[in-house]
């Protein structure tokens, strides 16, 4: 598993429930989502009313899962979690629906990856807390109406643009997340480390902030590789001379490419000259597939300004060549 993907295996899950922040105070960064967040909340339960809908947009690993826990504890409401794959029948949903406390927080993970049917229950649901329930087949069928306690039901989403316009504009509130500073994900990263009762310095949490991607999942996950590392060939204690050979043994460089992300570089400005180069043809050249290439490696190094994507192909930018430390060819612009 890629040490700075995205999915994470069950022990990953544990100890991130761990390092959760629990309020909106705890949770680092995000000034504008907090700022408006807290206000959605604070005049709900002034009101004594169950907050609006709200739908978090952002890449894996920003806090999406945290802050919907977050909402729940703020609103004093239980919360219940699932996500749109797991959502394959419209029944699958109604059954979740209909067992909502009133109050209660519907945390919906890649809403955008409900079968249409379920999304389109979903409509009524969040507007009038209200589905319809249908029981039979054929001309016999009939919708049975069944009334919901109101609950709020939090969203989230890669990208809110992958949402049917009808289903986000039920969103009372839509926050859209960003990759953090590293100025904040050293914040992260001492605070988990103070979690964790591991000692790190500040440039120790430098070294791997810069290493993390603007992601706080992948500086936390980057961290307990550290640690670890700094158990067995050192005294426990992170500075940065740690937090670089460790990472080094990972394969995880200076701004935070591993292994794929540097092997497609490298084709890219080796054997191609900088490009441009076809998707497929650099995809053979690294010896991965095409998805793998565009979809796993390719957004963080068009997000460095390391490559391009151009109608005639792949380009390396000059901060590439600077990176691999490779001088390009003297007509490379072509
Ligand atoms: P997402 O749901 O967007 O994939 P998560 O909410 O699961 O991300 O966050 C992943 C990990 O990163 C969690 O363990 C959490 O502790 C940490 N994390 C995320 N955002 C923050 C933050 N703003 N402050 C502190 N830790 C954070």
């Amino acid at each position: 598993e890629r040490l700075v993907g995205a999915a994470g295996d069950r022990e990953e899950q544990a100890v991130e429930a761990a390092l959760r922040p629990k309020d909106l105070g705890e949770f680092i960064g995000q000034e504008k989502v907090r700022e408006q967040l807290d206000l959605v909340l604070r005049a709900a339960r002034a009101r004594g009313a169950t907050a609006d809908h709200v739908l978090l947009s952002g890449a894996p690993g920003l806090g999406k899962t945290t802050l919907s826990m977050i909402i729940a504890a703020e609103m004093e409401a239980p919360i219940r979690i699932t996500s749109g794959p797991a959502i394959q029948h419209a029944g699958d949903l109604a059954a979740i629906l209909s067992s909502l406390q009133e109050g209660e927080v519907l945390f919906l993970d890649e809403i955008h990856r409900m079968s249409r049917p379920a999304e389109e229950m979903l409509y009524m649901a969040m507007e009038d807390f209200r589905v319809d329930v249908i029981v039979g087949k054929g001309p016999g069928a009939t919708a049975i109406p069944l009334e919901l306690p109101p609950f709020t039901l939090v969203g989230a989403t890669t990208r809110a643009g992958l949402l049917p316009p009808p289903l986000r504009d039920r969103f009372g509130f839509t926050a859209h997340m960003e990759f953090y500073e590293p100025a904040e994900l050293e914040r992260v990263i001492h605070r988990s480390a103070h979690l964790l009762d591991v000692e790190i310095d500040t440039d120790g949490a430098a070294e791997i902030a810069g290493r993390s991607r603007g992601t706080p999942r992948i500086a936390n996950r980057l961290l307990r590789r550290v640690r670890d590392y700094a158990q067995v060939k050192a005294d426990g204690v992170i500075d940065q001379a740690i937090s670089g050979a460790a990472l080094a043994v990972y394969e995880v460089d200076s701004r935070g490419l591993d292994r794929l992300d540097r092997g497609v570089l490298e084709a890219l400005l080796k054997l191609f000259g900088g490009g441009p180069v076809g998707l497929s043809t650099l995809a053979v050249a690294v010896g991965e597939e095409r998805e793998t290439v565009e979809e796993v490696a390719e957004p963080f190094l068009v997000r460095e300004g390391l490559l391009a994507r151009t109608p005639r192909g792949r380009v390396a930018t000059p901060a590439a060549w600077a990176h691999l430390g490779l001088t390009p060819p003297r007509s490379s612009t072509g």
